[in-house]
């Protein structure tokens, strides 16, 4: 076997990066673990395509970003902590030629926050190097890693993202090409995995077989076509491409000079999409189910209205996720649709600690109270979730003191209860709200006038798809894939772990 190393470097001291994730300072919503993006195309800028492919998987992952690009076999690499506007420029761009890349940005659901857990992830083997940028989750990485440390690989990052590389150059340097390298360290993982893979040759795109994770085809040029895979289809849209069908469950595809073809590597594939993708991780522009996510989400705010009918002088959206369903809701119900929060568009996520005064005057940094338009009203606020409740406790004090008669908060998804264990980073159970709490006695602690959540049968039913081909588990604790007692104690910290 020939010795098989990760190529990190140089530039990535693993400089830890815990202010991302300290309670204090995580924002009071499910966080999505990555963007992956990656393309085949020798007449283009593969480096600053996928740079704009990456720009527009932003809100999928903002601590690091990364690009790997492929000249024959030579590969370059460029990757670091920050926004992908802060990871690079021009110049670094330069730096990145070839005829086909792969890139990745990156919010931590497994290893922690530091560079050299930044991806994509480059292994060494037999036939070249590999690029891998994964969006997921794999529920058997402890096994995995056990297995591939008896193997005497140097795992040099804390993902499973890495393994998953190792795992495809093991079965590679024992004589497999790399389609058949890659399907056998598929069938070693699981848990949810969408991932684009470039190798010296060519590009491969792959979805776990429940497709938890989204991941789209689309075109690029006319002669010859060339071909891209994105997270979203956001990311097609910004660099002109054309959208041309999803990723199947258990499928993949193979993009090289001989165009793309496909193969089904799962015997028992089912679709099992995460629903929070349509509620909110997903941008409201992308396109899932043949229609925008925009669409989806008015029909919940409709569906939210018809189920919670409250007489109210105005109606909003919690920036910018709520938008959409307090635009149906207020379409559904006749109740005028206004602007209630204005919502500070230049904040990122701060590394500076607000001081205490600032802190107990709530929410003010993200979101500023309209105050001649809510004073004396009775105010519908709509939001697409609540995970701890922090932030919507904070939410409607402030809205109270603009001078708000009523508030009645509404809610566009059923009660979150359950962890997510496929690549959404949703606390543990005990921080869940409405794992401990009743609707009334989160009304009562959030001090609103009404709270009516969305029903389960409601959201899957404004799908317009088969209500089973959803993964909807931290509503109901029923997990589409088995996970392993051990990594379930870790979360389900409310409920009896059989071991
Ligand atoms: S558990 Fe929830 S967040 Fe996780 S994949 Fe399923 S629906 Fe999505």
């Amino acid at each position: 076997m020939i010795p098989i190393h990760s190529v990190t470097s140089d530039e990535y001291p693993e400089q830890t990066c815990n202010s991302t994730n300290s309670q204090e300072n995580r924002p009071d919503k499910p966080e999505e673990a990555c963007g992956v993006f990656g393309l085949y195309a020798p007449e283009q800028d593969v480096a600053k395509l996928t740079y704009f492919g990456l720009y527009a998987l932003q809100h999928r992952g903002q601590e690091s970003a990364g690009i790997a690009t492929f000249e024959g076999t030579k590969v370059h690499l460029h990757k670091d902590m920050g926004l992908v506007s802060q990871v690079f420029n021009e110049s670094i761009l330069e730096e990145l030629p070839g005829n086909l890349a792969v890139g990745h940005t990156r919010y931590s659901t497994t290893g922690s926050s530091r560079r050299v857990n930044a991806q994509p992830a480059v292994v060494e083997t037999r036939l070249g190097s590999i690029a891998l940028a994964h969006n997921g989750n794999l529920v058997n990485t402890m096994q995995l890693r056990e297995e591939l440390l008896q193997s005497n690989f140097n795992l040099v990052t804390t993902t499973d993202s890495e393994m998953i590389a190792f795992a495809i150059a093991e079965a590679v340097n024992a004589g497999a090409d790399w389609l058949d390298g890659a399907i056998q360290a598929f069938h070693r993982c699981q848990g949810a995995f969408s991932l684009v893979i470039a190798t010296p040759v060519g590009v491969m795109g792959t979805r776990d077989p429940n497709g938890i994770r989204p991941l789209v085809i689309g075109t690029v040029g006319s002669n010859p076509v060339r071909y891209v895979l994105s997270s979203e289809t956001c990311g097609l849209d910004i660099i002109g491409a054309e959208y041309l069908r999803d990723v199947e469950p258990g499928e993949l595809v193979w993009i090289t000079e001989e165009g793309l073809a496909s193969y089904h590597w799962s015997q028992q594939p089912q679709r099992k999409l995460c629903i929070f993708e349509m509620i909110y991780f997903a941008r409201p522009d992308s396109v899932m189910h043949n229609e925008s996510l925009y669409s989806y989400r008015m029909r919940l705010g409709r569906q939210l209205a018809a189920e919670s009918f409250v007489e109210a002088d105005i109606v909003f959206g919690v920036p910018d996720s709520g938008i959409p369903a307090a635009i149906g809701f207020s379409q559904a119900s006749g109740v005028s649709y206004g602007e209630g929060l204005i919502k500070n568009r230049y904040v990122g996520r701060t590394f500076i600690q607000p001081t205490q005064n600032m802190r107990e005057s709530g929410i003010r940094m993200k979101l500023n109270p309209l105050k001649d338009v809510l004073a004396g009203k009775r105010v519908v606020i709509v939001d697409d979730s609540i995970v701890r409740g922090t932030t919507s406790r904070k939410l409607v004090k402030a809205l109270r003191d603009a001078g708000a008669a009523e508030v009645h908060m509404r809610i566009s998804s059923p009660p979150v209860t359950h962890p997510c264990f496929y690549g959404i980073d949703t606390d543990t159970q005990d921080q869940l709200i409405a794992a401990t709490k009743s609707v009334a006695e989160i009304a009562q602690q959030l001090e609103v006038n009404s709270l009516a959540y969305l029903s389960w049968e409601g959201m899957l039913t404004a799908t317009r798809e088969d209500t089973n081909s959803f993964c909807s588990a931290c509503f109901t604790g029923d997990y589409p894939i088995a996970i392993p007692e051990q990594v379930k104690r870790s979360k389900l910290i409310l409920e009896k772990v059989v071991v």
